[in-house]
């Protein structure tokens, strides 16, 4: 599959590079064709059209934020029109309220309970259907994620499953309680890139590659 970039004032997407699932975003946003980079200090924001917070550890990656003083340098890059999706733990970093938590971010009108599913053993695969990202189910993946459990007028919820939400968006912030660079879908991925506003020049629309193998990320982390 190839997809072309067609260009914009910022065309990148960075990938917070902290802590947790890094190198798998990387990945499919090789495949996606899309320019990408890690992002690890303040300079590294400079030239972004949307960044990734990866799934991990959200307490780890909020304690992180500090310690390599970027939280600031975040929210400024977002406010001057930086898209933020985050996956999992940077779902969380990016909710306004936090179940017995203080909040991180606070950046998209949702509550969110954290291991909303139970242990690390609770993890399970599942698929569905989000019309507004692909026309054909997709794969899901949560691991000890987190529920959404409200959101507000102002937010767009894309999946809503049983009693919690899974995905949803403002103008500027998507969230996923579960993760898609953990299959071989690039449909969230895509849908990420075309709200940054970046141009894919391939419109199919679901981009499951069946070549695709849960090893795929280790090249971008030197093991391979
Ligand atoms: N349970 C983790 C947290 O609360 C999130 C897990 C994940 O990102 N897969 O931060």
């Amino acid at each position: 599959m190839s997809l072309r970039l067609v260009g914009n004032k910022h065309s990148v997407i960075g990938v917070l590079d902290l802590q947790g699932g890094v190198h798998e975003h990387l990945e499919h946003l090789e495949r996606l064709g899309v320019a990408y980079k890690r992002v690890k200090q303040a300079d590294d924001f400079t030239d972004l059209a949307g960044l990734i917070i990866p799934g991990g550890e959200s307490s780890c990656l909020s304690r992180l934020l500090n310690i390599f003083e970027i939280k600031n340098v975040l929210l400024e890059a977002h406010r001057r029109g930086m898209k933020i999706w985050g996956t999992c733990a940077g779902a969380i970093l990016l909710a306004m309220n936090v179940v017995d938590e203080a909040p991180c971010l606070g950046l998209i009108n949702i509550t969110i309970e954290r291991n909303g599913f139970g242990s690390q053993l609770d993890s399970f695969v599942s698929e569905a259907l989000i019309p507004a990202v692909s026309p054909e189910s997709i794969p899901l993946t949560f691991i000890r994620a987190p529920k959404i459990i409200d959101a507000g007028a102002d937010v767009n919820v894309l999946l809503k499953i049983d009693d919690y939400i899974a995905a949803a968006e403002n103008e500027s912030i998507l969230v996923t309680v579960f993760h898609p660079e953990l299959t071989g879908c690039l449909a969230l991925h895509r849908y990420f890139a075309l709200k940054c506003g970046l141009k894919l020049a391939d419109d199919s629309r679901n981009y499951i590659d069946p070549l695709w193998k849960i090893s795929s990320w280790t090249k971008y982390a030197g093991i391979a």
